[in-house]
């Protein structure tokens, strides 16, 4: 039952009390009713029987009886016997056989020939010494059948009565509840595409709308606030970001400037370098996140051109290679390039891509360690791999890496902002691809990615 939706639940409630209400009435009335036609029917045979003696005359020690006497009206069979219960005119219904003593002025019920009897007599004297009794007989079984077919009647309209209640009410609580299931719709369509400017579109004012629809109405409005605060924020990113690119531009030029004096102290010149190595991470860091910004509000350019992406692959192998040997770290990096792998990407965007997979795999590699970077064409598909056998990443940071600043071991690197796996992935689904990772901690990762080889 909690697994049903809102719908089921109602209109199976309703329509359970429905059915027990018009289950009590219909006894209610049946039994009512029932009674009534008994005691109307007792109530005509003894006002024929009593109107009767009008068809029966006595002269001159003859009877005289009316034709009407003999007419069956209203199912009901006239009779007169004398003191001696001796037959005399009259008619009997076909199937009462039975006899019964008289009894003045007494309804009774008798059964007889597989039937239910009311039989009525009633004395008349019909000079100072003979008395004759009429007496009427009429079936209760016809009458209770007559019944019987208004309550199978009704018994049959009840499911149908039912099935119309259940059928209607449900389309009703349907149409109630599509608010509902619009709001339903878009918080997942919100959460899936990440898209705020979603709404789910329905009018209703407090005069008109129900509850549902104001409800609706004041979740679209607090999406368009919303909306609101989260441009501004991006909007604030933004302008900081590019606020803070002009004095970082500054430091750097006068640091580059400081140090080609060459007059500086070793001491000094060692200051100035750190200076510069932190305002680059900084200018780069600025640079990451207008990235973001530009991106989440749309505006991130994107050129899709027929490039190969192998050659570009290689070119940022080599830039790796020689960043290496300028730092002096013991790590290998293969790759063995495959010539003509075309697809329809962005170059600057796919040389991030390739470069952030590239100097992750270095910054969590041990000395020593290996890298291997393979790209191939699979279906309609460039699938490429950076492999390291690095630090690895233990399985709980695993669907983290992807978000935004995280960073699984800060302590494990320096360097590094948390952003260059977010930008991979933003990249590789901007494309229309994908990009997944495995890694098996202290024994080494891999990162994949995917990119289609024509616009889908
Ligand atoms: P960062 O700038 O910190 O490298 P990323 O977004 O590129 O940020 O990566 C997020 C986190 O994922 C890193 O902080 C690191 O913990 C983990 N990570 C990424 N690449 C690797 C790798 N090749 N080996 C081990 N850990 C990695």
């Amino acid at each position: 039952m909690s697994r049903m939706s809102l719908k089921i639940k109602l209109t199976i409630l309703y329509t359970f009390f429905m059915v027990i209400v018009t289950c009590a009435a219909l006894l209610i009335l049946f039994s009512l009713s029932s009674r009534e036609v008994l005691s109307s029917v007792q109530t005509k045979l003894e006002n024929r029987v009593q109107k009767s003696v009008e068809d029966i005359d006595y002269k001159e020690g003859e009877f005289v009886i009316d034709n009407d006497f003999y007419s069956v009206f209203r199912d009901i069979y006239l009779s007169i016997y004398d003191e001696n219960m001796y037959f005399m005119f009259g008619k009997i219904p076909h199937g009462f056989d039975e006899n019964p003593g008289l009894s003045d002025g007494e309804m009774r019920r008798i059964t007889d020939g597989g039937k239910d009897w009311y039989v009525y007599d009633m004395s008349f004297r019909i000079d100072a010494s003979n008395t004759v009794y009429v007496r009427g007989i009429t079936s209760v079984t016809d009458a209770e059948e007559s019944f019987a077919v208004t309550v199978r009647f009704a018994l049959i309209l009840f499911p149908i009565l039912v099935l119309a209640t259940a059928i209607i009410g449900y389309r009703i609580t349907r149409r109630a509840l599509m608010p509902v299931r619009k709001m339903t719709q878009t918080v997942k369509e919100i959460r899936e595409d990440a898209d705020l400017s979603r709404r789910i579109g329905i009018n209703g004012n407090e005069k008109e709308g129900d509850e549902i629809r104001i409800l609706a109405e004041t979740f679209d409005s607090m999406l368009d606030e919303l909306e609101k605060v989260f441009e501004r924020e991006k909007q604030f990113t933004s302008d900081v970001s590019h606020e803070l690119r002009t004095p970082v531009s500054v430091i750097l030029a006068q640091c580059g400037e400081t140090l080609s004096c060459g007059n500086l102290a070793e001491k000094d010149r060692d200051a100035v370098l750190l200076i510069r190595r932190k305002a680059e991470e900084t200018a780069d860091l600025l640079a990451q996140i207008l990235f973001f910004s530009r991106a989440d509000q749309g505006r991130q350019p994107i050129s899709k051109e027929w490039i190969n992406l192998g050659e570009i692959t290689e070119m940022a192998v080599e830039e790796q290679k020689l960043l290496l040997e300028a730092s002096g770290k013991d790590i290998d990096i293969f790759y063995d390039p495959k010539p003509e792998l075309y697809a329809e990407a962005d170059e600057t965007l796919f040389i991030r891509l390739i470069g952030n997979l590239l100097s992750n795999a270095v910054r969590y590699s041990r000395t020593g360690g290996r890298i291997d970077v393979i790209l191939k064409k699979s279906g309609d598909e460039i699938v490429g791999e950076v492999r390291d056998n690095g630090i690895g990443i233990r399985k709980k940071d695993m669907p983290k890496i992807w978000e935004r600043f995280y960073r699984a071991d800060p302590s494990r690197s320096e360097e590094g902002s948390g952003l260059g796996l977010s930008m991979v992935k933003w990249i590789a689904e901007t494309h229309g691809g994908w990009a997944d990772a495995e890694s098996v901690f202290g024994e080494g990762s891999s990162f994949r990615f995917g990119i289609p080889v024509k616009k889908k």
